[in-house]
């Protein structure tokens, strides 16, 4: 049974991220209780497959023991360490030192947040401070991807290039561009992947040179685009954009908080194409939603550029109480050893072909316009007309209709609002659990046929 009194009191007090508040209030909350592997069991008892890990984050899957040991151990033995001044911890440490191990070559300095959110803003005053004190003060101007999603920061949020972030937010943006976004399905150029490439870069190229590339600071891009609807670029995109930005004098970075750790196949999402940003940032998947972390990690040039800059002696004036948060670290690190010592990182790659699979074999649904798959990470995009690929209209409609149609066949997915299916399997899920996922799938589309 749903607790009455727990709906209501969500409905009267808690304020939902990116929610319609008042269609909420009706509707009503699912409230969560336990989670265990894949599924999750809510209040009325239901038991939830997650093809989701929560919000593309809980890649481990519900309830790890040694995770949970990880961080009591560590809260039992210090709770909390500041990072300011010269004080640390060890599980920070460790996880930096991880961490700069782990990821593309070249960036060993990594810097802690609490989310994806404030990665994002802090490689931007990362940035600005950069050229500040390395004498280039007029490279300002930021350039992201249409639909790309970047948080929702104050200043984040605008290179975040959904509407709904912006709509009645008229936060000043005037340092904050878009250029279209290589989507093969929708692509002005057709389906030529190599065209497709050349066409993105060739905007980016006009756009730094519509700004000037003496006022250019970074170009920021997530490698798949996940609250676009999982947009795949075609494979040599990345690539190509990165030895743009390096041409034209100006940073890449990369976000990999949804695609970070294993989400498309290797460690980061970088790494297929041998793509080394100056900046990358992470979150979600680092500590798999078991305790909020972020993470900035630089390039040795921009860190030196930072620390050598116009004044070495005085403070760079930016940090937050709870950077590099002790228990956190802890958990990033158990986590990180479950990736790799556990195996779930190879097991995860063992589910690639069977959602790959799964997914294609929808293509022929009467709803399904385009399928999209980048390793663990899956998007159907459902049109009303496939020849016309006509999207569904925009509000909350369709994306309603498929979540509550999910959630009457124990499943839990992303229906984002134009009606496209995000998908995002923890890498733990097994061959079992992959299978009852996609019969589940299929039938919820067929109920809101
Ligand atoms: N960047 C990307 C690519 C994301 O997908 C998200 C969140 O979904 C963020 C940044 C913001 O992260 P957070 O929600 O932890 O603030």
């Amino acid at each position: 049974m749903q607790s009455n009194s727990l709906v209501e009191a969500d409905r009267r007090h808690l304020i939902h991220p990116v929610a319609a508040y008042r269609a909420h209030e009706q509707r009503g909350a699912t409230v969560l209780t336990s989670g265990k592997g894949m599924y999750l069991t809510d209040a009325a008892g239901n038991e939830l497959l997650d093809a989701f890990a929560g919000l593309w984050c809980v890649n481990i899957g519900y309830g790890q023991e040694s995770v949970v040991a990880a961080a009591t151990e560590q809260m039992r033995r210090l709770p909390y360490a500041t990072g300011y001044f010269s004080f640390a911890s060890e599980p920070t440490i460790r996880l930096a030192e991880k961490l700069a191990e782990l990821s593309p070559p070249g960036l060993d300095r990594v810097y802690f947040t609490l989310g994806g959110s404030d990665a994002i803003d802090s490689a931007i005053r990362f940035i600005t401070h950069f050229y500040n004190v390395t004498g280039r003060p007029t490279k300002k101007q930021m350039i992201a991807l249409d639909k790309g999603y970047h948080g929702s920061s104050s200043t984040g949020a605008g290179l975040t290039g959904l509407p709904v972030f912006h709509r009645a937010f008229d936060l000043p943006r005037a340092w904050q561009h878009h250029i279209p976004a290589p989507y093969p399905y929708r692509s002005p150029v057709g389906d030529d992947p190599q065209a497709i490439i050349d066409h993105s870069v060739a905007q980016l190229r006009a756009k730094v040179e519509a700004l000037g590339a003496e006022n250019v600071a970074a170009f920021f891009a997530e490698p798949v685009q996940g609250s676009a609807g999982v947009i795949v670029p075609p494979r040599g995109w990345l690539r190509a954009i990165r030895e743009t930005c390096r041409e034209l004098d100006i940073l890449f970075v990369a976000d990999e908080v949804i695609t970070g750790f294993g989400r498309t196949g290797p460690m980061f999402a970088c790494e297929a194409e041998q793509v080394s940003p100056d900046l990358m940032t992470i979150a979600k998947g680092l500590t798999a939603g078991y305790a909020p972390m972020g993470a900035v990690l630089m390039s040795e040039a921009v860190y030196a550029g930072i620390a050598d800059g116009a004044d070495p002696t005085t403070p760079i004036g930016h940090g937050g109480t709870y950077s590099g948060h002790p228990v956190s670290a802890a958990v990033g690190l158990e986590v990180l050893s479950l990736y790799l010592q556990g195996g779930i990182l190879a097991n995860g790659q063992a589910r690639v072909p069977e959602l790959a699979a799964g997914l294609d074999a929808l293509r022929d649904h009467p709803l399904v316009g385009d399928v999209r798959q980048a390793g663990m990470l899956g998007g159907l995009e459902l049109v009303s007309d496939k020849l016309r690929k006509t999207r569904f209209a925009p509000g909350l409609g369709i994306a309603d209709r498929l979540s509550q149609a999910a959630y009457k066949r124990k499943l839990i997915f992303r229906a984002f609002g134009d009606g496209t299916i995000g998908l995002a399997p923890a890498l733990s899920c097994n061959a079992d659990e992959m299978s009852i996922l996609l019969d589940r799938l299929r039938a919820t589309l067929d109920d809101v046929l």
